[in-house]
């Protein structure tokens, strides 16, 4: 499942998983929590490209697979409401365009792949580069896509649901200075692979979004 910011991507990959007794990966989580690790170590987007790598090497990254507790810890401690914030946001597109810190984080969700492939049989990922990049032989592909200004609008009201402050201008101008960043970066830029089906979710509740999944993956004899 790839895609921009706000498209409702983390919400029907959840329940699409939970819905095929799948894996559920986040791999935003996974360069939001190296993010975290690269402010904590006082870089900035400034930082030269080997030390933020450094700091990536050296960052012990948990991410749950579960769907119904996806969790992500950075050194031992839970670190799911901090990766969400400002800080991490705004800086969250630079260290990922890095692509040292992909080289690293591709492989580990390999291997989270393959584990989770060995025990249930099944793993719904999210991120920008999962059909093009990391899993190109996926069973299925999906590119969920949404006018900027009705991702914003949702990516607002998760936040104000979240207890942060959401200032819908500023989350519009973030969405777009992400989009910017993640599509126009030299490695594994954001967009869709050619064999990806493309879904605008733009007035599509959660529900119709996922019978259409359920859908796909019936015909490709995904589900049962
Ligand atoms: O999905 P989420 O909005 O949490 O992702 C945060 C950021 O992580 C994205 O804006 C993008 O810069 C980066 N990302 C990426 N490749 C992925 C997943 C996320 O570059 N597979």
């Amino acid at each position: 499942m790839d895609g921009p910011s706000g498209t409702g991507k983390s919400t029907v990959s959840r329940r699409f998983a939970r819905a095929g007794g799948a894996a559920y990966l986040d791999t935003g989580a996974m360069y939001r929590a190296v993010t975290l690790a690269v402010l904590r170590a006082g870089l900035d987007a400034s930082a030269p490209e080997h030390e933020v790598v450094a700091v990536a090497r050296s960052a012990r990254l948990r991410s749950g697979t579960d769907p119904d507790a996806p969790c992500i810890e950075l050194d031992g401690a839970d670190v799911e409401a901090e990766i969400r914030g400002g800080p991490v946001t705004q800086l969250v597109s630079a260290v990922s365009a890095h692509p040292a810190v992909r080289d690293l984080l591709v492989e580990r969700q390999r291997e989270l792949v393959a584990e989770a492939l060995s025990g249930t049989g099944g793993a719904v990922v999210e991120g920008r580069d999962i059909g093009s990049v990391v899993l190109p032989d996926a069973s299925l592909k999906v590119y969920l896509t949404a006018p900027a200004e009705v991702r914003a609008a949702r990516r607002a009201a998760q936040d104000r649901k979240a207890g942060r402050v959401a200032d819908l201008d500023a989350v519009l101008a973030d969405v777009r200075r992400r989009d910017d960043l993640d599509s126009t970066r030299a490695t594994s830029p954001l967009h869709a692979a050619p064999d990806a089906v493309v879904l605008d979710t733009d007035g599509l509740s959660v529900d119709a979004v996922l019978a259409r999944l359920k859908e796909l993956a019936h015909e490709r004899g995904l589900l049962t």
